[in-house]
């Protein structure tokens, strides 16, 4: 997953015909393109990366904030930079490598420093204030934190977002929320858990106790870990050895049963404020208001040697690509129908742009996509690409029949030229033969002329 990487500056599309006049050279900047995981018209990433190199203020800014790095050895640099580039985020200016001193500024600078500059927002308010426009790309749960930073933003209104998440007030509020819905997920799960413990009563002492070392840990993953698409397979992954030595059918299928009755963690606002928090990091928050942008998402995972090529990937929302993790394809179409659905409604857009001439590079993408979904799917998914094959074909026979005809013009010319240089040829030929009875007439009539002066010359001498 790759969403923020150099930032660029764009004017917002505009459309002509249902189509923006501009033309796009990635997939992951077509404006309202479907998750193929979720089907919901995601954000484009070069939109997102231009939210996120706004709401990091000036280093100037940064430090007026970050009094108690005073003492560092290093303030002097950092203040020098921030005159040098008053206007410029901690990012910008380390992107010049330093022309300005001898060693890059990064080398001269402790990372620690630099990570607390970088956590440095504008005030929560004003950044509350540029995430309303992005209400449409939001899912519920982050509608929800959204409102709920807006209420912090208007009791807090000169802080960051990071000293909101780390005031000990809301901090702790949020602290208590997540104890709360552990313990939940604790009670339903104890209630699980028993059932199991009477099955493997019945397999002996040594049995019961090892059940009981397996349900704590499914129980921390249980607690810490949110809604994955595997994480059914990881429960059942992790009970896999235990049930395999259940002798008794009847009282395995009955286990088996009872592990898809175990609860799990959703994601709310709670935990995200709280993780962010403790890693020190608003961006934490910032980047789930952004859990819809348009991103890359392997086919063939990068930890199974998928490549990170145009023919291994279709487009997810970032939320459902981190949701995804490694679940096969072939699992992923056969839990759900709609899958299929949203990578053809996907992958349909897609064509339609190609076939526009608004996304260049990718004529061959939709046969290549095809074949990789195809394989990575057990081969039971076949994209419709048809109508776009059709329509590539006839462009080429249009293409082929307009070369064909600027040939054939091409052709008559040079014809023409050719008959009209064979008449100059000849003409050149002609005259230069002229030109040779011409001279040898003319050195003749020299010589001539000659003999007679000089005959002349000795008649009037010795005559
Ligand atoms: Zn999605």
């Amino acid at each position: 997953m790759q969403i923020f990487g150099i930032l660029f500056n764009i004017s917002q599309p505009s459309f002509e015909a249902g189509y923006p006049k501009r033309v796009f050279y990635d997939a992951r900047d077509i404006p309202n393109l479907p998750c193929a995981r979720c089907g919901k018209k995601m954000l484009p990433k070069l939109e997102a990366e231009n939210f996120l190199s706004k709401i990091r203020p000036s280093l100037r800014r940064c430090l007026k904030k970050l009094q108690s790095l005073k003492d560092i050895k290093e303030y002097q640099l950092l203040e020098e930079l921030a005159e040098k580039y008053p206007r410029e985020n901690i990012d910008q200016i380390l992107s010049h490598q330093s022309s300005f001193a001898s060693k890059p500024i990064n080398k001269q600078i402790p990372e620690f420093i630099i990570n607390r500059i970088k956590a440095v927002t504008f005030n929560a308010s004003a950044v509350v204030r540029k995430l309303q426009k992005y209400r449409k790309y939001m899912s519920e749960t982050n509608l929800e934190l959204l409102d709920i930073m807006e209420i912090y933003a208007k009791k807090y209104p000169n802080l960051t977002l990071l000293e909101i998440i780390t005031h000990p007030e809301v901090y702790g509020y949020h602290k208590r929320m997540v104890k709360m819905e552990k313990d939940t997920l604790e009670v339903k799960s104890q209630r699980v858990f028993k059932r199991m413990e009477r099955i493997a009563e019945k397999m002996g002492k040594g049995k019961n106790e090892e059940l009981k070392v397996l349900n704590l840990e499914t129980l921390r993953v249980i607690q810490n870990r949110t809604n994955y698409d595997d994480t059914d397979e990881c429960l059942e992954n992790l009970y896999e050895d235990f049930i395999s030595k259940i002798n008794n059918r009847k009282d395995a299928d009955k286990f088996k049963k009872l592990v898809k009755e175990l609860p799990f963690a959703k994601t709310n606002p709670h935990r995200i404020i709280v993780k962010a928090a403790e890693n020190h990091s608003p961006f934490g928050i910032i980047y789930h208001f952004f859990d819809r942008t348009n991103t890359f998402e392997h086919i063939k995972p990068k930890s199974q040697k998928g490549v990170n090529l145009q023919h291994n990937g279709i487009y997810m929302c970032a939320d459902c690509n981190t949701k995804r993790g490694t679940t096969p394809y072939k699992k992923l179409f056969l839990k759900s129908a709609d899958f299929g659905t949203f990578v053809q409604k996907q992958a349909s857009m897609i064509m339609r742009y190609i076939m526009r001439g608004k996304l260049i590079r990718y004529d061959f993408y939709p046969q290549e996509v095809k074949k990789t979904l195809y394989e990575e799917s057990g081969h039971i998914f076949k994209l419709d690409i048809k109508k776009y094959l059709k329509s590539q074909i006839e462009k080429s026979q249009a293409e082929i029949q307009k070369r064909k005809e600027s040939c054939k013009k091409a052709d008559e010319e040079l014809r023409q030229i050719k008959k009209e240089l064979t008449n100059l040829i000849q003409r050149q030929n002609a005259l230069n033969s002229n030109q040779a009875k011409n001279n040898q007439k003319l050195i003749y009539e020299e010589n001539k002329l000659n003999n007679y002066r000089q005959s002349l010359h000795e008649e009037e001498n010795y005559g």
